[in-house]
């Protein structure tokens, strides 16, 4: 069956092929590849190698696809968070720029055998969390539509944006959505991993401020899910992962924001510093209903050079003025 002769009542969106098309699509291309008068190889077999090479062909605008020693490779290589993920190596790298795009290489690694991995702001910190030895890695970095509705209670944001994106472009409007703490962080895997915010005290977690998910399924067929449709994966889906669907945007609930107050303080570790911050830290959990807007980050940090041990302690409210001392209250 086609997949725009189930438009309408299931919420399909954009036009996508069928896995039968795309099959055939990949056989002429296979074809074309063992004839073609400009290519003295054999024909791609099946696998990663097959499955590049398609979407190379099928998408030749440059930047589209990068394979190992390139340039553009290597600069997408730099943007992940951790070591271990980077030094993983994909058999190359997709970079959608629709929806379209993302169902088209779905279908291509079915056909294929290819396995493939998704990033966002790749800030994963496990080895193929957002990438893939020897696989198809699809970098949504292209998906970066930040649009704001007319009444402004509605942001619809690209799979592909970090915060800071987001951020910029909604703060001269004075709105915020319900996003990550750290600017660099992909809005993908945070929301569907759930997502604490500087506002989960009053509005909660990234995840319960999504209205509407645009997600291309196992099938190709790119579709909406909300309350209202295919509830139980809209379920599924606030805290799920990449276990469902590749999402491509999020509709995400807006909210009027001001200025903040933040500060932060550095402490070398010794077990007084330890407890002392443990006890705030404490305190400040407690104590929160008094001043919802008070929100507090507490990491513990092996500094290389000069080697030491360090704690630092971040305090931060939504509201532009000094927390209530909730910390100092047991
Ligand atoms: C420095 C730092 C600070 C952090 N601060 C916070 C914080 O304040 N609050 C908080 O809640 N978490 C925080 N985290 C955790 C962070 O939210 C998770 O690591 C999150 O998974 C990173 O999302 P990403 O898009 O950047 O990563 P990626 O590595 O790109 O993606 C993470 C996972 O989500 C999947 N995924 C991403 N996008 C999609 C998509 N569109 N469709 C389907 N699957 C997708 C990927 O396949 C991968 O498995 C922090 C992490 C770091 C390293």
């Amino acid at each position: 069956m086609k997949t725009d002769d189930l438009e309408g009542n299931l919420g399909v969106g954009a036009t996508t092929l069928t896995l039968g098309e795309v099959q055939a699509q990949i056989e002429a291309y296979r074809e074309q590849e063992r004839h073609g008068a400009h290519v003295a190889r054999s024909a791609p077999q099946l696998g990663c190698t097959l499955a590049c090479g398609f979407l190379a062909f099928s998408h030749p605008e440059p930047g589209k696809l990068s394979y190992p020693q390139s340039p553009a490779y290597g600069f997408e290589k730099s943007r992940y968070w951790s070591q271990q993920q980077a030094l993983t190596q994909p058999a190359c790298r997709f970079t959608p720029s629709s929806e379209v795009d993302v169902s088209l290489a779905v279908l291509t690694s079915r056909v294929t055998q290819c396995n493939f991995a998704v990033k966002s702001g790749g800030h994963a910190a496990f080895a193929g969390a957002s990438n893939i030895e020897g696989g198809l890695t699809l970098d949504l970095r292209n998906l970066n539509q930040v649009a704001v509705s007319a009444d402004k209670k509605q942001t619809l944001v690209g799979a592909g944006n970090v915060w800071y994106d987001v951020y910029t472009k909604l703060q001269p409007m004075g709105l915020t959505v319900i996003g990550g703490r750290v600017s660099a962080i992909g809005v993908g895997g945070l929301t569907l991993g759930g997502g604490i915010s500087f506002f989960s005290n009053r509005h909660g977690w990234a995840c319960d401020n999504v209205n509407n998910f645009q997600v291309v399924f196992a099938d190709g067929t790119i579709r909406d899910v909300s309350p209202n449709a295919y509830s139980d994966l809209y379920w599924a889906l606030r805290g799920g992962g990449n276990n469902f669907g590749i999402v491509t945007r999020f509709d995400l609930e807006t909210y009027p924001q001001g200025g903040m107050w933040a500060g932060s303080q550095t402490f070398l570790l010794t077990n007084e510093t330890a407890t002392s911050i443990n006890h705030a830290f404490y305190n400040l959990a407690v104590n929160s209903p008094q001043d919802p807007y008070a929100q507090i980050i507490i990491a513990y940090a092996y500094a290389q050079n000069p080697k030491v041990y360090t704690s630092l302690h971040q305090i931060f409210t939504t509201e532009n003025r000094l927390p209530t001392r909730l910390f100092l209250k047991t």
